[in-house]
């Protein structure tokens, strides 16, 4: 059974074609700069595959001539994995926010359509080019269901007293105003793996998962289910990222307004684009952020500091609100990459039980790996983590129940 993946944004689509019944992608791509006068499009099959990579850097109007272009590859003699479009049983699309009507992944009709538009003031930067990628993919593909896969779906678990704001309480009935948490798909496909990996059944074992990228989040998750996750209504809560200040005092925008005559426009540039890493050192490369501290500048070491220190007390408040832990799991760019932001966010925890065998967390590898100590009663787990793969697997999982 072929499944293709795409995660649809405001100009690009990400595409991955997989063979669910080996759990391979065939082909990789990225189709960007979707309306430009050079849209590029990339296709990668995957190694050993039977096509040929492609660059493509012709001008492609829209996400419909996108989606189009891509098929064309697909099928292509010599570009191409498969024969024809109807080798493709399903299309599993990546939706950024379901609110609170989606608590798993679902087939797409009209309904769930409407209900992803009436979240869009939720995500309104994601969920439009989202479900334009649905309109496209539907056309495209009239006989092969569509599945939405939510990134806030795994955190509707949250119990109220982990989601709820203590602000006035209209605020969440009237206006939906609440923690949703993202990178859902995310954190469930690692915790699944870890599980996995340690010869356990996901709802056996609590985890604390660590999504270290550009973006980046944690989430406590015990017995399978997630019951507390550091994003909020918006993804700009939680860990300190790449350009993104995570928590501050909430009095911060006031004071910012009052005191510098910010708009609320400049304020929120500030604290998603020009804070985090970034707001501290100038950069938001880890690589980057890492090479210059060891050379010795001292913005960089601070940066890195507060980014850990950050990821570190979110450990023990995960800590006791599981009560349990066995295993921390990292992943992500820097959670699979980066010994150094491991080590420094373990630090010291040796106490909780959790201690990292110095020389398995230097070891480069790309396979699922524990680089905690033989002693450890707290694993610490680096699962690379795959969404798209996740999303084929939900995909196959609905199609599967249907029938
Ligand atoms: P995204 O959230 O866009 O998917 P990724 O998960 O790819 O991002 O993570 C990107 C981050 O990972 C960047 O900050 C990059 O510098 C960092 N990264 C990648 N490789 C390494 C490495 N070897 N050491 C430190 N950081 C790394």
């Amino acid at each position: 059974m072929n499944i293709l993946v795409i995660n649809t944004g405001s100009s690009s689509i990400k595409y991955q074609l997989f063979n669910m019944d080996s759990e391979t992608a065939l082909v990789t791509g990225l189709a960007e700069k979707l309306g430009e006068e050079s849209s590029i499009l990339t296709h990668t099959p995957a190694e050993g595959g039977k096509g040929k990579f492609k660059v493509e850097k012709d001008r492609i109007a829209d996400h419909a001539q996108g989606l189009s272009r891509i098929v064309e590859l697909l099928i292509d003699r010599e570009y191409g994995v498969i024969q024809d479009k109807s080798e493709i049983a399903a299309v599993g699309h990546r939706v950024v926010h379901g609110g609170e009507d989606f608590q798993s992944s679902t087939i797409i009709d009209e309904a769930v359509i409407r209900a992803v538009k009436d979240n869009i003031p939720l995500a309104p930067l994601h969920n439009p080019p989202n479900l334009k990628g649905i309109e496209v993919a539907r056309k495209i593909f009239p006989d092969a269901p569509q599945v939405a896969v939510f990134d806030t779906a795994f955190h509707q678990t949250l119990p109220p007293k982990a989601y709820l704001y203590a602000v006035p309480h209209g605020l969440y009935w009237k206006n939906r105003i609440r923690r949703y948490g993202f990178h859902g798909t995310s954190h469930a496909y690692v915790s699944h793996e870890a599980a996995e990996f340690m010869g356990k059944k996901p709802e056996d074992v609590n985890l604390i998962t660590i999504h270290l990228g550009n973006g980046a989040s944690m989430a406590a998750v015990r017995e399978g289910r997630s019951v507390d996750t550091s994003m909020g209504l918006t993804p700009l809560e939680g860990l300190v990222m790449g350009t993104r200040s995570g928590d501050i005092d909430p009095a911060l925008p006031f004071f910012l307004a009052k005191n510098l005559n910010m708009s609320l426009d400049d304020i929120d540039r500030l604290l998603n684009k020009e804070s985090g890493v970034k707001g501290l050192c100038g950069m938001n490369d880890m690589r980057e952020v890492e090479d210059s501290a060891m050379a010795g500048d001292k913005k960089a070491g601070t940066a890195l500091d507060v980014y850990a220190y950050r990821i570190k007390k979110y450990i023990g408040a995960y800590y006791a609100a599981l009560g349990r832990v066995d295993a921390l799991v990292f992943t992500a760019g820097i959670g699979e990459n980066s010994p150094l932001i491991r080590g420094m966010c373990c630090e010291g925890l040796e106490e909780l039980g959790i201690e990292l065998d110095k020389g398995k967390n230097e070891e480069r590898s790309k396979a699922n790996r524990d680089i905690s100590t033989a002693d450890s009663r707290v694993k610490i787990l680096v699962i690379p983590t795959n969404e798209e793969k996740r999303i084929a697997r939900e995909t196959k999982r609905i199609l599967m129940s249907r029938t």
